[in-house]
């Protein structure tokens, strides 16, 4: 049971490998499009003990050359900062990497993008792999190329478009991803289904709980699906000019809730996204833009998997609607000075839009508590 993906990039193009045991041929992989150039893996130490074995035993085996050992960053958002980008970079530089090197980042969406910074920096450019082992990371953050730190002014603030040269997914790692990350992780896979398929999301709907169980087929399904749609958009628009702002579908909200919340573990980023996907139905429906059911069908999908659906099941927040108006407005996707909203003209039918009335946000916002 595998399947493989291809972000069509011309000379950038890359597969993606689904399934499970993908980590078994990571080396095999790697040496084919390495071959004998050294190769450093970064992970954090949370995934270090379960999944960092069986990846070095792999490049062992197929005789991969490595320059060191696994270099082990903090698991948490927190590494992704300026402090941690110069440790790393300090410590490749200080094994004498060439640019030959290949980056091999293993972990979640932190480490993903991290090391995938540090390589599109070092030397002026590494080549790297991306081995995700969160949901999220298979489904979306190790897919598309964009890489990048947190700065004290935000997330994502510092980084750069850096495409990997493989992504590896290993759908049996997820085992021991906690059920609350897997349950994010999810989010971004009923994204999918809103943003373009409906089929999917309804499939979604019969399949959800199989595949936030880890019941291998369905897991495996619902990734491909889901790389397969990314991989569609960033192949038409690779840096966020057009099409591929659909990807933010549920995230012009979910960023604002997450700011709100100061990026603590009240709110994981997946729950942002489910709740801002909920909000973001609701606005489509008050502007008449899609039918008054269709917020209710989402949420009902979210509730029955175990994600937040209404802002009142976060834990120990306050939630003020004109703070909230504050953080769409810093948003980094704000052009002009105007926010752009992922909005539906029903499920599976997403578009961009500006010029939304700041009121009818606030009402929406005000009713979501
Ligand atoms: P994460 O990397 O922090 O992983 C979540 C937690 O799970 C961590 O504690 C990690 O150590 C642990 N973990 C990872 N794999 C595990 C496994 N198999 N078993 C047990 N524990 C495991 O977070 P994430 O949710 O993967 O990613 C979030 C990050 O991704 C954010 O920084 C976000 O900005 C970024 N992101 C980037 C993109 C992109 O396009 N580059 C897209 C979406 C999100």
């Amino acid at each position: 049971m595998q399947d493989i993906v291809r972000v069509d990039l011309a000379e950038r193009g890359y597969d993606i490998v689904i399934g499970p045991g993908v980590i078994a041929q990571a080396g095999a992989r790697i040496s084919a499009l390495a071959g004998r150039r050294p190769v450093v893996v970064v992970t954090d130490d949370t995934v270090a003990p379960l999944h960092l074995p069986a990846l070095e035993a792999s490049l062992e085996g197929a005789g991969v050359r490595r320059n060191g050992p696994a270099i082990v960053l903090p698991a948490g958002e927190k590494t992704k900062s300026f402090a941690h980008l110069e440790a790393l970079l300090d410590d490749l530089l200080g094994r004498g990497i060439e640019r030959s090197t290949l980056l091999v980042a293993l972990g979640g969406g932190v480490i993903g993008d991290l090391a995938g910074f540090a390589a599109a920096v070092a030397l002026r450019g590494l080549d790297f792999v991306q081995v995700p082992t969160t949901l999220l990371a298979q489904v979306d953050s190790s897919v598309g190329g964009k890489t990048g730190i947190n700065t004290r002014q935000g997330k994502n603030l510092v980084g750069s478009f850096h495409q990997p040269r493989l992504v590896l997914a290993d759908t049996g790692v997820l085992a021991t991803l906690s059920r609350r990350h897997m349950l994010a992780g999810y989010a971004e896979v009923v994204k999918y289904g809103l943003i373009d398929d409906a089929g999917f999301f309804a499939w979604l709907e019969e399949h959800g709980a199989a595949v936030c169980a880890g019941e291998p087929e369905a897991l495996v399904r619902a990734v491909t699906v889901s790389c397969a749609a990314k991989a569609a958009i960033v192949g038409q628009d690779e840096r966020e000019s057009g099409r591929r702002a659909l990807l933010n579908l549920g995230h012009t909200f979910g960023h604002a809730l997450e700011a709100a919340v100061g990026y603590d573990d009240r709110l994981l980023h997946g729950e942002g996204v489910a709740l801002g996907m909920g909000l973001a139905f609701d606005l489509s429906a008050r502007l008449g833009l899609c039918g008054a059911e269709d917020p209710g069908r989402v949420r009902r999908h979210l509730d029955a998997i175990g994600l937040p659906t209404r802002l009142g099941q976060v834990a120990g927040v306050t939630w003020d609607t004109q703070e909230l108006l504050g953080h769409m407005a810093k948003d980094k996707k704000v052009q002009d000075g105007r926010i752009t909203f992922v909005l539906a003209r029903g499920i599976g039918q997403a578009f961009t839009a500006r010029d939304i009335d700041g009121r009818e946000v606030a009402a929406v916002l005000d009713r979501a508590r």
